[in-house]
Formats: structure tokens, sequence, C-alpha cells
């Protein structure tokens, strides 16, 4: 499987946000956004440089792909699906992004990062509907319920981060239980319930050109 191999901060000051990508250091004085809130190379502070719309919609889709950890060929395969269902295009992308497995699970604080939680499902940690899955793309339904294989809830890299997640960023489509290490997808999120910044309409034109 391909995998990004940039340095992970790169990809956040090309973007000019923060795509929380380092897990912990995210949140701290240290992201690269604080202290280098430029793009990189050799180029990334001549703030003549203007852009056109179509690399501002391209940026766009960019800054999601890095965002979720998704390649070129399978970003386009989930906007094709989004464009074949009823309803805003836009919004169905998201949401299709938000119920991969390895994005609930970061979601649910079970994963530092995107791709932490990636890793951890290869290895097959996780569960869906008490059936080990190891495919990080696959997609939850509401009704599904992830939760930590039994043998690994002793690894401490797991319970760790999922005792000290941020609870202020629980999502109210995702029901937590604490005590079992587990969660419930309790809806499809509405798009004010996707905390990303990432303007999808522009994705939308790119794409339909
Ligand atoms: Fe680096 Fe995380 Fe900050 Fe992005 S958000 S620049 S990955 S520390």
């Amino acid at each position: 499987m391909a995998v990004y191999h940039d340095a992970k901060c790169k990809l956040c000051r090309r973007e000019g946000t923060r795509l929380y990508l380092k897990g912990e250091r995210c949140y701290t004085e240290k992201c690269a956004i604080e202290t280098r809130a430029y793009p990189p190379g050799e180029h990334g502070q001549d703030r003549r440089r203007r852009g056109t719309q179509y690399g501002t919609q391209l940026r766009e889709k960019q800054k999601a792909r890095r965002l979720y950890g998704i390649l070129e060929r399978q970003f386009r395969n989930y906007f094709k699906s989004a464009a074949r269902r009823q309803g805003v295009t836009g919004e169905i992308l998201l949401q299709m992004l938000e119920m991969r497995l390895d994005n609930t699970i970061y979601r649910l604080g079970l994963a530092a990062s995107r791709a932490a939680a990636r890793q951890l499902v290869r290895h097959r940690h996780f569960m869906v509907n008490r059936r080990v899955v190891d495919i990080p793309a696959y997609s939850l339904d509401p009704g599904d319920v992830i939760e930590v294989r039994p043998a690994s809830k002793k690894i401490a890299a797991i319970r760790e981060t999922f005792e000290n997640r941020r609870r202020t960023e629980d999502q109210p489509w995702l029901e937590i239980d604490e005590k079992e290490m587990r969660g419930k997808v309790l809806q499809l999120p509405a798009r004010d319930q996707i905390p990303v910044p990432i303007q999808e309409q522009l994705i939308v034109e790119l794409y339909s050109k």
C-alpha cells in the first residue's frame, strides 16, 4: 500500500492550516504552524505570489486528501461515489471520509492520529460488530460498534491515548463506552458536526470541470 513519506508538518505548512497529522504535538506550541507559518520551500515566504481559481480549488482538494491521509485515485473514487448519491455532493463526500474506520477510531480517541489509527487497524487491534477488521478504509454504517480487541486492551499506547483523549472533541454522532473502550456510530455526521477546515464546494467545482 502506498503511503506519504513527505514530512508531515510540511504538508500542514503547504496548506496553511493544522491537519493534525502528528497527534499530541499538534496541540502544543511546537506545532510548525505556530513556529513557521509560511509554506515550505525556497519561495515559501514570497508574499507576492497570487493564486488562481484553479489553484485554490486544487489546494482545497489536496488539503482534504492530506487531512484524511488518502491518495489521489482513492480520493477521486470517493468523489465519484458521492456524486452518484442523492444530496449535496460535498457534504456526502465528507461524510464518506468521516465514516472510514481509521477516521472513526481517531474521532473516538482510540488513536492519536489517523495515521496511528491506520497502523493499529492493519495490526488487527480493532473489531467492528465483534469481527476483526484490518482494512483502514472500511466504511462504517450507523449502528456499527467499534471496539478494541480484548487482547489489545492491555496495550499501553491504546489505553493511554484513550484515557487522555480530549473529551471536548468527542463527537455527537458517536457514542462512547469508556469502560469497554467501545464506540457506536449513532448516525451519519451532519456537515456542522464535521470539524475540518475544508470548503468542500471548491473540491466539487474542481472535479466537475
Ligand atoms: Fe505538524 Fe501537527 Fe502542527 Fe501539522 S498540526 S504542523 S503535523 S505539529
